[in-house]
């Protein structure tokens, strides 16, 4: 496939090869869709095997940031970049001319942290543009977006229990965690302080140690997750965990969890969950708290505001879950739905005359 056509595959607006070999930089900077405002995505840095791969990559991840905005109701588009390179061999210079890469595009393209990519690289990146998010909280930026992300998904949990329940009330309920993590542990904290019962699992033994300590809760081990009577299973760890495999374990009528990519197939996995009557949150919509929290920076960051926004979460994730119900379809289907009628309905907009003066 010719690059045109790759574009138009995944109808990108833009696409931007940067090279300085005195630096060793070789990047893709992807302007996937801008209808809603500046495209904003992390730039991620992977030894990719080849470029074929790392233009995929970028390709796809960009798409994927348009739908995550757009649904989320945030005024900003989707974009992402890669850095084809070891990061182990990252320079101050790499990121600085990177940056200078960036600034052209004059605000189209809005960057932040991603895979194998830092705070301090971020800062580099400040150095030549303004176009960049994520740096230290210490010198006005976001800082640490679990706690942020966590909050989106809690609310996100409250939504499905009450399409399910009739009730958003946590209490009594019971949440089983896979991850405790970043994500999982604040989600954990959330989920204690209103009274939740908590189940957890994780390959570290010393994270499971610091949750149970923290919150108490009970510890599952291996597919027990799977097959956890619970109220709600929370995935916050890796990707791909729904599958052929583990969807016949499955006996919560919820899933809502943080992490990214949860389906293993989003159309065969979608559908497959919504057979057997189970509440999908869609990935990209429950953990929207991230992408919320480098937004609030480009408007000056509050963290207060920031969680407040993300506490919006519980409508989206209702009217995600009811329109699929209204409209047959699966809940990641319905996600997309309304991310495409709102780029389109923003994009039909009409200029307005103002008279001059
Ligand atoms: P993290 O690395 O801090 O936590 C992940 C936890 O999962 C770790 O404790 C790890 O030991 C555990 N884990 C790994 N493999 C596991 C397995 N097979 N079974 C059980 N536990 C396993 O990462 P995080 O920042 O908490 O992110 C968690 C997920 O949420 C990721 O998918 C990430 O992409 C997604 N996410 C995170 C944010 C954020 O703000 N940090 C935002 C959006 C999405």
């Amino acid at each position: 496939m010719s690059i045109f056509e790759q574009l138009s595959s995944y109808d990108h607006e833009q696409v931007v090869f940067c090279r300085d070999e005195s630096v060793g930089l070789k990047a893709i900077i992807a302007v996937h869709n801008t209808s809603l405002g500046p495209a904003l995505g992390g730039t991620r840095m992977l030894d990719y095997p080849s470029e074929q791969d790392a233009i995929r990559d970028v390709l796809r991840l960009s798409r994927g940031m348009t739908y995550k905005a757009a649904v989320a109701g945030l005024d900003l588009g989707g974009g992402k970049a890669v850095i084809i390179g070891d990061p182990s061999m990252k320079t101050e210079a790499m990121f600085r001319a990177f940056g200078r890469f960036v600034d052209t595009l004059g605000g189209r393209y809005v960057t932040a942290e991603d895979m194998n990519t830092t705070v301090e690289d971020m800062g580099n990146i400040r150095r030549e543009t303004r176009w960049v998010t994520g740096s230290e909280a210490a010198h006005g930026g976001s800082g640490d977006p679990s706690p942020v992300t966590a909050w989106g998904v809690f609310h996100g949990i409250r939504a499905c229990l009450e399409v399910t329940y009739g009730s958003p009330e946590l209490a009594g309920r019971t949440v089983a965690i896979q991850g405790v993590g970043n994500v999982g542990f604040w989600l954990a904290k959330y989920l204690h302080d209103v009274g939740a019962k908590l189940l957890y699992t994780d390959v570290s033994n010393k994270r499971l140690a610091r949750v149970t300590e923290a919150f108490g809760g009970k510890v599952l081990e291996g597919d027990e997750f799977y097959r956890a009577e619970a109220d709600v299973l929370a995935p916050c760890a890796i990707g791909g965990i729904i599958n052929p495999r583990t969807i016949p374990m499955l006996r919560a009528p919820i899933i809502a969890g943080g992490a990214n990519n949860q389906l293993d197939d989003e159309k065969r996995d979608g559908e497959a969950l919504s057979q057997k009557n189970i509440s999908y949150a869609p990935d990209y919509v429950i953990n929207a708290g991230g992408l919320i929290n480098v937004y609030s920076e480009l408007k000056g960051y509050g963290r207060e505001k920031a969680m407040q926004d993300a506490a919006n979460i519980f409508d989206t994730v209702k009217r995600v879950i009811n329109k699929a119900k209204v409209e047959g379809t699966t809940t990641a289907m319905s996600a997309n739905r309304v991310a495409e009628e709102r780029i389109a309905a923003v994009h039909r907009l009409k200029r307005v005359y103002l008279p001059k003066g």
